[in-house]
């Protein structure tokens, strides 16, 4: 199939990008670099451009033949998102408005999109399934979750075929150490923790100690980022006209920051002091995937089911790369 994938370049979308291509099907990366690396772009199929810009959009799904689009393109950071919602409403929600209607421009009815447990809130329940109400609690959650929305009403209206995939944690690394995560400002626990181990950094801070939890801190459902690529490829071969997929992805295991602190301990033979800090506002105690829809659905199982091999890989691309896709 020729793909689009938006966001390409970035964390998520690169490793997406790059099992597509592996699997055979004709892969185009677009994204504006914004946040985004060259150097993670497929060589010789990466596009820079605006979401925005929905006649040059039209164009080049028509002059590349596009059949499916994976839209991972977005701004990502909770925190962000409440000190600057015009930005996510614009480069997430406008955008995505925008990319859908050069689809609907140019005839492309299939699409992938990178939703989040942000769109659920601070859930009732955990596991979270698919049927709890999503309320989400920041602007980022917002934006996201409108899509989902517009999603749901083109599908209907306009015989779109849409997977929205609601990733967890996404974390690690490729095995080889060809991709990996390098965002700036980082703010995701993982690859900070991973820093104190490189010298980059004195100690981590664990944001609050006093959640109703066992060991008072929060609790995650860490997800490899291969895993997650791998649910895109079976999402987008399973792609029904007129209907939408929603599914949770996630492993269903949950670890705490201290968890995982020590799991870089022994990963790393580092230390790494920690200190604990204030709570950061918005974050909800517990999220934890019920995975089992996508696990029927797209018969997808996380290859990286435990957390020390998810840190594992994560560690070797820090370690070969300290300062990411510039080293
Ligand atoms: N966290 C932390 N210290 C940090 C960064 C994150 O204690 O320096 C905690 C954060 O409060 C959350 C968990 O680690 O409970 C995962 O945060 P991250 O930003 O990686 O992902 P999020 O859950 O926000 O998507």
């Amino acid at each position: 199939m020729r793909i689009l994938v938006t966001g390409g370049a970035g964390y998520v979308g690169s490793h997406a990008a790059r099992l597509l291509n592996q699997s055979g099907h004709e892969v185009w990366v677009y994204d504006n670099l914004s946040q985004g690396h060259r150097e993670a772009a497929i060589p010789g199929r990466l596009i820079v451009g605006e979401l925005l810009d929905r006649k040059r959009l039209a164009e080049l799904l028509r002059e590349k033949r596009i059949e499916a689009v994976m839209h991972f393109a977005a701004s990502a950071l909770v925190g962000e998102s409440v000190t600057n919602p015009a930005k996510y409403y614009q480069n997430n929600l406008v955008a995505s408005l925008s990319l859908l209607d050069a689809m609907r421009d140019a005839g492309v009815s299939r699409i992938v999109f990178s939703s989040t447990t942000a769109t659920y809130g601070a859930p009732r329940v955990v596991p979270i399934t698919e049927d709890e109400p999503q309320q989400p609690i920041n602007p980022y959650g917002f934006t996201k979750l409108a899509i989902e929305r517009a999603l749901s009403d083109y599908a209907s209206a306009y015989g779109l075929a849409v997977a929205a995939l609601r990733y967890f944690n996404a974390a690690g690394a490729s095995p080889d150490g060809d991709l990996g995560e390098d965002h700036d400002p980082e703010t995701h626990l993982i690859p900070l923790v991973l820093q104190v181990a490189l010298g980059q950094r004195e100690k981590i801070f664990i944001f609050g100690d006093d959640y109703p939890t066992p060991d008072g801190t929060c609790i995650r459902d860490y997800v490899h980022v291969d895993d997650l690529a791998t649910a895109h490829l079976a999402a987008l071969e399973r792609l029904e006209p007129g209907q939408m997929m929603r599914l949770n992805l996630g492993t269903g295991r949950g670890h705490s920051v201290r968890e995982v602190v020590d799991t870089c301990r022994r990963v790393t033979g580092h230390p790494i002091p920690a200190e604990v800090s204030e709570r950061r506002p918005g974050d909800p105690p517990e999220l934890v995937a019920d995975a089992s829809r996508a696990f029927q659905q797209l018969q997808w199982q996380p290859r990286y089911a435990d957390l020390e091999t998810i840190v594992e890989t994560a560690w070797r691309w820090h370690a070969s790369r300290p300062h990411g896709f510039q080293s």
